[in-house]
This record gives structure tokens, C-alpha cells and sequence, in this order.
């Protein structure tokens, strides 16, 4: 999932000497690069993998724990709040995310053992949809159930925008996108971002 971290950095330093070249600029310049690098690195809309239904994690070994790692830098690097293995192309049912201070977790095997009767709308972005943002409903409270990826049980009790997260990274693994829990109108609208050259055949 993807969050426009409104970044409210005060960008107005007072540099004590003019020529200090501006690090500020630089650093938004290279975390750009780095988001780029890793958007290269995610499967986008039309790929089909974004379509297919994952698999259970059978083993919990080292592959496991490398691609944890590996799905947890990109999300970090595309400036994402979750990301779910089908997004990287490996049909396996886990997910990393990150909706709070608390730093990136990963569950693996998610399963909703609980969900709330109170629904809410907001807006949502996808890693694998760039440039759509479209309103999602979703349960405000969910638990869910797995194991981490040394294979521990895991449970979770999730409220309002970390609830969101974990059921948008949930439906990745079901090969279900945001466009398909959109309303029309807006559905249409992100199609036409997506596929902005269609209409030219
Ligand atoms: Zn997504």
C-alpha cells in the first residue's frame, strides 16, 4: 500500500553560509532515485501476477527470512506502508508492513480470525498502481493470525489505518486490487490512468 507521506519537513533552514550547497534538495533527489529503483522492482498493473491467488509458506528457512528482508527494504525504499509478495512476482502468502512507529513487521500464513461490524471509507494508493488513488471500503477493526517469518505464532489486533493496511496487503494475496473495491466512477477514472494509451487503438 501506498502513502503520500506528506512530508512536513520545514525545508527553510536558515543555512549559516549561502554557498552550502542544498542538502535538503539532494536528499529528496536521491530518495526519489531510490523510490524509482524500487517501483522498477514491483510488479505493476497489467502484470499477472498481481492477479494470482498465493500459496501457503510451507518452509521457514533462510529463503524465507532473505525475502522478508529484501520486500521490507523495497517498501521502505518506494515510501510504502505495506507490501505483499505477490507484488514482487513470489506467490506466497505473507506480507510486510509498516503503519506506525513501531518499525516493519512481516506475517506470513495471514489469516482473519477476527473482524469488526464497523465499516469505513478512505482513500487508498498501491505500490502497483501508480498515480490512482481511489476510496476503499474497509473493517476499522481486525485481528489476524499467522506466524512470523521464524515460523512463531502471531497475533495481531489492528484498528483503523493499520486495519486498512493489512486488509489491502490481504487481498494482494488473493490477487484482488484496489480498482476492484472501488465504486464505478472511480474505477473508470483509475483505469483511464493506468491505461492511458488504450484509447489510441
Ligand atoms: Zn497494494
Amino acid at each position: 500500500m501506498a502513502h503520500d507521506h506528506d512530508h512536513d519537513h520545514d525545508h527553510e533552514h536558515e543555512h549559516e553560509h549561502a554557498i552550502e550547497p542544498d542538502e535538503d534538495a539532494q536528499e529528496r533527489a536521491e530518495a526519489e532515485a531510490r523510490k524509482q529503483l524500487a517501483l522498477a522492482q514491483i510488479r505493476q498493473y497489467g502484470d499477472p501476477a498481481l492477479r494470482l491467488k498465493a500459496n501457503d509458506v510451507e518452509d521457514f528457512d533462510d529463503d524465507l527470512r532473505r525475502l522478508v528482508e529484501r520486500m521490507i527494504a523495497l517498501m521502505h525504499d518506494a515510501q510504502g506502508v505495506g507490501l505483499a509478495a505477490t507484488q514482487v512476482g513470489i506467490l506466497r502468502r505473507l506480507f510486510v508492513y509498516e503503519p506506525d512507529e513501531e518499525g516493519p513487521r512481516a506475517i506470513v500464513n495471514p489469516v482473519v480470525a477476527e473482524r469488526g461490524e464497523e465499516i469505513a471509507s478512505d482513500e487508498e494508493g498501491c505500490l502497483s498502481l501508480q498515480g490512482v488513488r481511489v476510496p476503499v471500503d474497509r473493517s476499522t477493526r481486525i485481528v489476524l493470525e499467522g506466524k512470523d517469518e521464524h515460523g512463531a505464532d502471531v497475533r495481531v489486533e489492528l484498528g483503523e489505518y493499520a486495519a486498512r493496511v493489512v486488509q489491502h496487503e490481504l487481498d494482494h494475496l488473493d490477487g484482488v486490487l484496489i480498482i476492484d473495491r472501488t465504486d464505478d466512477e472511480h474505477r473508470k477514472e483509475a483505469l483511464s490512468t493506468l491505461r492511458p494509451r488504450a484509447v489510441l487503438r
